[in-house]
């Protein structure tokens, strides 16, 4: 199981009335597993005298280009959320949190790539990580809508404004404001995108948004690998797995392993081939009961994952041969399935050879 580290907070600034940018210092030694590409997330531990803890993923805004090698995430409080408003009541500088490493899928294949990046409320966080490195160490152009409740819930105007002026040949924002334009319809979306319809677009934002905005993007025929969402749900699980008197996820699929309540379809042993960061990995003897995660876990290979509860997607593999079953999804929806993306947390094999690739 990946080790959680505690961070020091090193700077809070409170970006809106219900919004707090944390950052955070990455510990001596620690530079290489937390170092992160544009839109990737930290899981943190926040403390709960209910639960021993709550897990919940935040997207970093920073940039890997950061001088400063510092981590920061923010945090928008949700109406009668617990984490959020943890996060935003008792976290200051000096705190110390726990939080897993950097993890997650909703990142750009190219910075040299256009990019459209459509983002609502809190949306924003991921995409303005995507902005800040694209236009740091990238070529292409970047088109933002940023759509908020009203003037005040815009988090990062004054740095979206600043970038904007230093970038006039490559960086367009558009606010969109629910005070002013009233909320954005799927034709308005789709007529924005319209123009940049060969770009690599990322939705993030409050579920509706991000409903009409995908809509908009496939009616303009963006293709699956063009067009990438983060969905901004709470973690039911626990993937720090170490709390006394709480089970883990991890210790819940163990469990599943030895008593699988579905008899596996396959007899086994089945041939698993993964291919993560340009190398193959292959085995041939893969238990059909132990779900593809722990198995490539058990065999060294350091496959992606953060909830390890089917709600999160950062295990997120697709396969190009051979099937699986998954246990749980709570995130890929019927198109991501007809791709052949599958949650590699939840997944036991059906067929005698299974291939796929994290890339
Ligand atoms: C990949 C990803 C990236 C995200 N990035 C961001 C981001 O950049 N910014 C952002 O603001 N949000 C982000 N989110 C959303 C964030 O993870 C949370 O879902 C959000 O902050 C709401 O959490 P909450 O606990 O405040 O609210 P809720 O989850 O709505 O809180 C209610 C839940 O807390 C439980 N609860 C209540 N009291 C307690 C207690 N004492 N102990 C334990 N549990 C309790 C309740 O049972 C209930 O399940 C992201 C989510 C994902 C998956």
């Amino acid at each position: 199981m990946t080790q959680s580290h505690e961070l020091e907070v090193v700077d809070v600034v409170e970006e809106t009335a219900d919004a707090h940018s944390i950052t955070f210092r990455v510990p001596a030694g620690a530079e290489a597993e937390f170092s992160y590409k544009p839109g990737q997330f930290l899981t943190v531990a926040v403390p709960s005298d209910r639960d021993g803890l709550a897990a919940r993923c935040y997207s970093l805004c920073s940039s890997p280009t950061d001088e400063s090698g510092t981590l920061t995430i923010t945090v928008k409080r949700t109406a009668d959320g617990y984490a959020s408003n943890w996060m935003c009541d008792q976290v200051r500088p000096g705190s110390r949190v726990r939080v897993l490493p950097p993890s997650g899928i909703f990142t750009p294949a190219s910075l040299d790539a256009d990019l459209l990046l459509l983002a609502g409320g809190s949306g924003v966080t991921p995409v303005m990580s995507i902005l800040r490195t694209a236009l740091a160490r990238g070529t292409g152009r970047v088109v933002v809508l940023y759509a908020n409740r009203d003037e005040r819930s815009v988090i990062f105007a004054a740095e979206l404004a600043r970038l904007a002026a230093e970038h006039p040949e490559r960086l367009q924002v558009v606010h969109w404001l629910e005070s002013v334009q009233g909320l954005p319809t799927q034709e308005q979306l789709r007529a924005f995108a319209a123009d940049r319809a060969s770009y690599d677009a990322f939705v993030c934002g409050p579920a509706p948004f991000m409903k009409l905005a995908v809509a908009a993007l496939k009616d303009l025929g963006f293709p699956r690998e063009r067009r990438h969402q983060e969905k901004f749900v709470s973690l039911g699980g626990n993937p720090f797995g170490d709390v006394p008197g709480l089970t883990s996820p991890g210790e819940q699929v163990d469990d599943q392993v030895e008593v699988a309540d579905d008899e596996p379809v396959v007899a086994g042993p089945v041939r698993l081939e993964v291919e993560l960061d340009g190398k193959t990995h292959a085995f041939d003897d893969w238990d059909p009961r132990t779900r593809m995660l722990d198995f490539l876990e058990a065999k060294g290979v350091k496959a992606p994952w953060s909830c390890r509860a089917g709600e999160c997607s950062a295990c997120a593999i697709r396969l190009v041969e051979g099937e699986v079953r998954m246990a749980h999804n709570d995130v890929l929806d019927d198109e991501d399935l007809a791709d052949g993306i599958r949650l590699g947390c939840q997944s036991t094999p059906v067929t005698d050879v299974v291939r796929g690739s994290y890339s």
